[in-house]
């Protein structure tokens, strides 16, 4: 049996960050992953000549984020090279007006750095100067509150927060527009703690970052890290059980044999890794209940379509109305087929950021839609029926240049990522909602309690919008475990 000294279950972006800073540190790394290559939820891979992610993934902050200390960490910068979009047309919002009256702020990925984002946002939104100044209010206290302060709110929403500025009803949708799709979680739920420190991420950062080659290549690249640096990847294998011996984790079980390790890492998610891998007799009831009942994020569903020439110019576009986003009441409310007028739309237009992805003029758009974490979820089906035709009246020269048209759902997230531990989860977009009660001081603690068993990934260990999220995570992971075998605690 094969000895290491770190373990990692899966291969997503917290999963190869941990596992690459513990190479880099000089330890022994397996990595391990169930699908074909790195990058998790977030991979690209190559089909029928085209490039592409199985869904929109761009990435928050743009600029000055965790990708790039990673990168440089790992001296792939020119293996991976992150892009960063520049101009005035990276971001196209489209607001559809209570009279049905579509209106489009175009600009670029800073809207902080933008001169007429101001002016623009005032007409794009039709909000008087009264409102633009209640805006201003609103984003001041964005940039204001102190850490100690932000500290305090994890159990205080972001809509009542937000509401307590008295900002106009379009200032509401667009930030609640914005938050739903940065967290894929209700606005009421998001805590003012995690919101409130990722809009400024955005704000400073910007938005839309993807990357040269496709969103996964910088995970590709930390997998080939770990194996020129002593450790090994096995992408195809499943990891079937933890091995745990002694009260605490020494190894995995997989598809391809046993190994061992004093550290095993898991990035298969809090539920799947403890009632499923570890199983809930190495844990007290009290933990076991907990993981039980913790609530997974909502889905996104959508669609890619192929095109054989371009037909939309921006990068990443964010299509809505004032009844488009989701607190807890609409959420049930279209549970139970009560729909707005226009559902959220995200759409990454992969190709603006790399023409290589797609033979010679063609366009990759990836749609993405809120939905249920559910595999079985119904409401996912609809949700992509009234999407697309938002779609099909927006933008009708999409559907005349679609050569192929795959649409995807929570089942197809779960399958190819995170298995369904709990009834009702493993379709979700990020991972364990960033909901009241799961951030902040009450998030997972990323030590286990089995010694030996750590988590890394979306689910505990870091914050902020999805990948970003993970690589924060593989950070503060990698750190942890680091100091514990210094520590020799593990
Ligand atoms: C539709 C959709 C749109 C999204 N859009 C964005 C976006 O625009 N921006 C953004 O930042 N994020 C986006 N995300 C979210 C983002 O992709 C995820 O939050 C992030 O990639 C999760 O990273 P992770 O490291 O936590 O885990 P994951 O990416 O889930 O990786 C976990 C890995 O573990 C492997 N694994 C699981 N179980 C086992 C096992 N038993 N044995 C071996 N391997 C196993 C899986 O195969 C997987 O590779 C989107 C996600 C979806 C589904």
């Amino acid at each position: 049996m094969e000895e290491y000294d770190v373990i990692v279950i899966g291969a997503g972006y917290g999963g190869v960050t941990t596992g690459a800073l513990c190479a880099k540190a000089g330890k022994r790394v397996l990595l391990l992953d169930k699908t074909n290559q790195a990058g998790g939820k977030a991979q690209t891979i190559q089909r029928n000549g085209y490039a592409y992610e199985m869904w929109p993934v761009l990435s928050l902050p743009a600029d000055d984020s965790r990708f790039h200390e990673l990168v440089a960490e790992l001296g792939v910068e020119d293996e991976a090279p992150l892009i960063v979009p520049e101009g005035d047309n990276a971001i196209e919002l489209k607001y559809r007006d209570d009279k049905g009256d579509w209106r489009s702020y175009i600009g670029p990925s800073k809207q902080a750095e933008d001169p007429l984002a101001v002016e623009g946002l005032e007409s794009t939104f039709g909000v008087d100067s009264d409102g633009v100044e209640k805006m201003m209010a609103l984003v001041g206290e964005v940039f204001g509150m102190s850490e100690e302060d932000l500290d305090t709110h994890d159990d205080t929403g972001m809509l009542g927060w937000m509401h307590s500025f008295d900002v106009p009803d379009p200032v509401i949708a667009y930030m609640s527009a914005i938050l739903n799709l940065v967290f894929v979680a209700p606005v009421d739920r998001i805590p003012v703690s995690e919101g409130v420190r990722t809009l400024r991420q955005l704000f400073l950062g910007g938005g839309g970052r993807y990357h040269a080659g496709g969103y996964g290549r910088p995970a590709e690249a930390a997998a080939r890290y770990i194996e020129e640096h002593g450790g090994t990847f096995l992408p195809k294998t499943r990891v079937e059980r933890v091995l745990v011996e002694d009260g605490r984790a020494v190894g995995v079980a997989t598809s391809a044999g046993e190994f061992r390790a004093p550290v095993v890492v898991s990035n298969a998610g809090i539920q799947p890794t403890v009632l499923s891998l570890v199983g809930d007799d190495h844990f007290s009831d009290d933990y076991v209940k907990r993981v039980e009942t913790l609530e997974p994020g909502l889905g996104m569903v959508g669609v890619r379509y192929f095109l054989d020439e371009p037909v939309l110019d921006t990068g990443m576009i964010v299509a809505f109305s004032n009844e488009s986003w989701w607190d807890t009441e609409r959420y049930e409310a279209a549970q139970r087929g009560e729909w707005p007028d226009v559902p959220l739309i995200f759409a990454a237009v992969t190709t603006s950021y790399d023409t290589s992805l797609a033979p010679d003029g063609h366009q990759i758009i990836l749609v993405g839609i809120l939905g249920s974490p559910d595999p079985e979820s119904e409401l996912n089906d609809e949700a992509i029926e009234r999407a697309e035709k938002a779609i099909d009246a927006m933008w009708p020269e999409i559907r005349k240049h679609t050569i192929r048209r795959e649409p995807y759902t929570a089942k197809h997230v779960s399958n190819m990522c995170r298995d369904s531990a709990v009834p009702g989860q493993g379709g979700e977009c990020i991972g364990l909602s960033q909901v009241i009660g799961q951030c902040g001081g009450s998030k997972p603690d990323a030590r286990t309690p089995l010694p030996g068993l750590y988590l890394v990934g979306t689910d505990a260990g870091g914050y902020g919008c999805g990948t970003h999220q993970a690589v924060d995570s593989g950070f503060n992971v990698a750190a942890m475990v680091l100091a514990d075998h210094e520590e020799a605690r593990v």
